[in-house]
């Protein structure tokens, strides 16, 4: 088994990205910029904004964050996303979900001018996606086709299972690994909470996305040996022996999957800083498109 490992992955692909901010500034132009919009108080959010925030600056981004009330109106919110549309100093932006239950997301994600959309959740750029005509990916699966691509894992013909059909990882993932691509070409199947038979559909995939968001869901006993194995899932649980009283756990049952995987991402280490990474390098193209 080898792990894919997410982390020295996003190092390099941030190390990269540096170089090309200081080419920009030895050219005395400005750098990409990306701003994040965090609505509330909630701990995860915080703590994946905050570490978008300071990737931005290690690489010589620059950043901005902004953070609203939980109580902010949706117009209040909006009105913020109409400025960042209209800041021309601002590339892209990102608006950190989930949202308060008060403000509809589908509104907010619509406002956000597709060119700065570096998330890649407006619906012009998913659909352009789905075309494949150029468009910002979504940066979790980005980051997932960038792992496979960097460590040189053969899509092309095999059995892919992705677990989950969100509109921001398990979707899109799986209309990517369909499409005539480098990592493509493969043969795949979104399952989902109504799936019948889940196990005898893993037991045949040569890799696994497991994007469900259900701790260590994925057994040993659900995979054949050498499967692949992508573990999107990030769940806190309480863990009373760690100073911050949880550890993070993936959808997937490390120790019984790993003995049988060829590949497989850790969590933390794995899906996530290649999220960040993505996100970064999302933020250079829009510079660049400007
Ligand atoms: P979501 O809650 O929006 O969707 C979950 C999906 O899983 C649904 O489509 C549902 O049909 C499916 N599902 C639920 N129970 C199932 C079951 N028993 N069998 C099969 N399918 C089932 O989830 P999401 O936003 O895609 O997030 C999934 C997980 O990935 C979460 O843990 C989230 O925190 C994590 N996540 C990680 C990153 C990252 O950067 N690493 C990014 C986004 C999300």
């Amino acid at each position: 088994m080898k792990l894919l490992d997410g982390k020295l992955t996003s190092e390099q692909i941030k190390e990269e990205l540096a170089q090309e901010v200081a080419i920009l500034k030895s050219q005395n132009k400005r750098a990409p910029h990306l701003a994040a919009v965090l609505v509330g108080t909630d701990g995860a959010s915080l703590t994946y904004v905050n570490s978008k925030v300071k990737s931005c600056e290690k690489i010589g981004f620059g950043s901005t964050l902004i953070q609203l009330e939980e109580t902010v109106s949706e117009n209040e919110l909006l009105k913020v996303i109409e400025d960042l549309n209209n800041n021309p100093v601002i590339d892209g932006f990102i608006v950190q979900l989930p949202l308060p239950k008060h403000i509809d997301d589908q509104k907010v994600l619509m406002t956000i001018n597709p060119d700065k959309d570096v998330d890649g959740f407006h619906p012009t750029n998913f659909g352009r996606m789905a075309l494949e005509l150029p468009a910002f990916i979504p940066a979790t699966p980005y980051g997932i086709l960038e792992l496979l691509e960097r460590y040189q894992i053969e899509t092309s013909g095999k059995n892919v299972v992705v677990i989950g059909r969100s509109h921001i990882v398990g979707r899109p993932m799986s209309i990517l690994l369909s499409q005539k691509r480098t990592v493509g070409d493969a043969t795949v199947t979104l399952a989902h909470s109504k799936t019948r038979n889940l196990t005898s559909l893993t037991k045949q995939a040569d890799i696994i996305v497991a994007a469900l968001g259900i701790a260590e869901f994925l057994k040993g006993d659900m995979v054949k040996d050498g499967v692949v194995i992508i573990d999107v899932g990030i769940t806190r649980i309480n863990d009373t022996s760690k100073k911050s009283g949880f550890r993070l756990a993936g959808d997937v049952h490390f120790e019984s999957v790993a003995a049988k995987a060829s590949y497989i991402t850790p969590v933390p280490g794995g899906v996530g800083p290649m999220t960040i990474a993505m996100l970064l390098k999302n933020t250079l193209l829009a510079y660049h498109r400007k």
